[in-house]
């Protein structure tokens, strides 16, 4: 048996080991034939009772999920899946097919998924586009209960682990994971935010998607090794492989067991200093991650991917709703929610009418500027986490502030929200503290302003890094030249750290370097005592905290601090972290 492998995304990291287990894919065998006259109605009858049993195995999949423990999402993609097949784009003009070309249900159905997936094809927004590729999930559905197969998937094998290998998988599909454990699964199309992706990683399935041809070609029963962290799909491996893949799965499951241990023990130096962990979330779901990994709040709520992939903007109806849940949900924890960052890489399609980003977007009409350039944009958004700050324990957050005007227009901005929720008689926190993000050289060569006026401050690393540097970091061609460890960068950090923890105000760090377990000890030494990133990395940021006595590193971080050749930085680190 060859030997291959294949490359795609791996949405979901860890390695599964089993057998291949092929789904079908119904559009490419549907077969096509004439129907005599009087066999039309019967033909009808039979489609839209396929389309009547698919209702119903739908409603029966959301009535499961009302246990509590399953991720939200899969709610509201069975609830658009359920509202796709109720549209009569999908529901009634394959009626019309049959009736007009006098052919079969599967066929009908089939034509009309050809010419509803070329009318998306056409469409400028990203994420109206993406909802292609549900609405071939549900016609798939429905044809194959024409086909007279069942929705569900295939049962695992029992005797050994079970791979699924498909064209595409619906979310839908995604949940009998639940039922059925399989070990993992690689599909020819998806991308890393296709809702299937997203669910995937909620259930934490080693994946691979977007192989565009693993259905073709590997066949069932095959042996296949799925490492998602390397984005990889191994067919038939060697027996040394194999066994190398089954040495790093133990591995890995054993670093997983052993760090989840570490979910409710305070994070503690071992000289006894107590450091604080938050997590980056980007949606009210990514609460469930934070918390499963011990998060003590959150630090960033990065809000404006609730303006990201969706027609129109949010209201502050949508926007108010969306603050409250993670307000509630994180039970009494600070939540940080730093205001719109929109700009640069993050643009908005459609904000006609809006004051509009000029080239070189980075250094352009960014984040707080552009919310100070459109007032009413921003006075939504303030009300809507004032109104919030009633159910939790919030704070506000501003991105990108450059200078005390900017501080005193965005805090007067905050004071106008707050007067008119106090006239409307709607409650909110008077006392919510508002903090500034470091992410300019300037904001901290010229701390001072910020200090004084702010109540809380974070470092943006991502950012801070991009602009001291002058790389632009979503730029792969310059990529190699984005530095965490540059002298220049270390010497930033440190002096915002010290700058704030003399003027006894509350810094955190909540950009990638935050996250960074290669730099937990750095920035322990530097001062730093709240850190604030993505989920995943909690627990094993809390190991490293747990392993580092402060004391005792003092002299070598003193030593990187003064440091200004980037090699030696790299060289003391590393000893650092021995
Ligand atoms: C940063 O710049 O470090 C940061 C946390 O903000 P973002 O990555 O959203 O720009
Ligand atoms: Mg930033």
């Amino acid at each position: 048996m060859v030997s291959f492998a294949l490359h795609g995304i791996g949405v979901s990291g860890g390695i599964a080991i089993g057998r291949a287990q092929l789904v079908s894919h119904a559009t490419l065998e549907v077969a096509h034939y004439t129907l005599a006259a009087h066999q039309v109605a019967a033909e009808i009858e039979r489609f839209a009772a396929a389309v009547a049993d698919v209702h119903s195995e739908l409603e029966g999949l959301r009535a499961s999920l009302t246990g509590g423990e399953n991720p939200g999402e899969f709610a509201a993609f069975l609830d658009v899946h359920s509202m796709i097949l109720g549209d009569p784009t999908l529901a009634e003009v394959p009626k019309q097919i049959i009736a007009d070309k006098r052919c079969n249900a599967e066929w009908a159905l089939t034509l009309q998924i050809g010419a509803l997936t070329s009318q998306f094809e056409q469409i400028d927004d990203a994420y109206l586009r993406e909802r292609k590729a549900d609405v071939v999930q549900v016609g798939e559905r429905v044809l194959k209960r024409l086909m007279g197969r069942p929705g569900a998937l295939p049962a695992p094998r029992a005797e050994e682990q079970t791979i699924l290998v498909a064209h595409d998988l619906s979310p839908a599909d995604v949940i009998q994971f639940k039922q059925h454990r399989y070990a993992g699964f690689i599909t020819d199309l998806g991308g890393i935010t296709s809702h299937t992706a997203i669910v995937a990683r909620s259930l934490n399935v080693p994946a691979v998607v977007a192989t565009h041809h693993a259905r073709q070609l590997i066949r069932e029963g095959e042996m296949l090794i799925i490492d998602g962290g390397h984005h990889v799909v191994i067919v038939n491996p060697d027996r040394a492989v194999l066994a190398e893949y089954r040495l790093r799965q133990e591995e890995f499951g054993l670093a997983r067991q052993k760090l989840r241990r570490l979910k409710s023990k305070p994070a503690q130096t071992i000289d006894g200093i107590r450091v604080h962990l938050y997590a980056n979330i980007e949606l009210p779901e990514d609460i469930e991650p934070a918390l499963a990994n011990g998060a003590e709040g959150v630090g960033l709520f990065r809000s404006e991917f609730l303006f990201l992939n969706r027609p129109g903007l949010p209201g502050e109806e949508e926007q108010f709703e969306a603050f409250r849940k993670v307000a509630h949900g994180m039970q009494g924890r600070p939540v940080t929610i730093r205001t719109l960052d929109l700009g640069a890489d993050k643009e908005l399609a459609g904000l006609e009418g809006l004051t509009r980003v000029a080239p070189n977007p980075a250094l352009g009409l960014r984040a707080v500027r552009f919310c100070l350039a459109e007032p009413k944009l921003f006075q939504t958004q303030l009300r809507a986490i004032l109104r919030a700050s009633h159910y939790g324990s919030v704070r506000i957050l501003i991105p990108m502030l450059a200078s005390a005007a900017e501080i005193e227009q965005t805090l007067a901005m905050v004071a106008r929200a707050k007067q008119s929720l106090g006239e409307q008689g709607i409650p909110f926190d008077p006392n919510v503290q508002v903090g500034g993000m470091i992410e300019i050289p300037a904001a901290v060569i010229a701390i001072g302003a910020f200090l004084r006026r702010l109540d809380f401050l974070s470092i943006g690393t991502n950012d801070l890094i991009q602009y001291t540097l002058a790389v632009d970091r979503s730029d792969q061609s310059v990529s190699h030249l984005y530095d965490p460890l540059h002298p220049a960068v270390v010497k930033l950090v440190a002096a915002a750290i010290g700058a704030a923890a003399r003027a006894r105000v509350p810094l955190a760090v909540c950009g990638e370097m935050a996250g960074d377990v290669q730099l937990t000890r750095l920035l322990l030494g530097l001062g730093l005592r709240d850190f604030s990133m993505h989920p995943s990395h909690l627990l094993q940021v809390k190991q490293s905290v747990l392993k580092t006595d402060v004391a005792a590193i003092a002299p070598l971080v003193e030593r990187i601090r003064r440091a200004d050749d980037p090699a030696r930085i790299a060289e003391l680190v590393a000893q650092l972290n021995a």
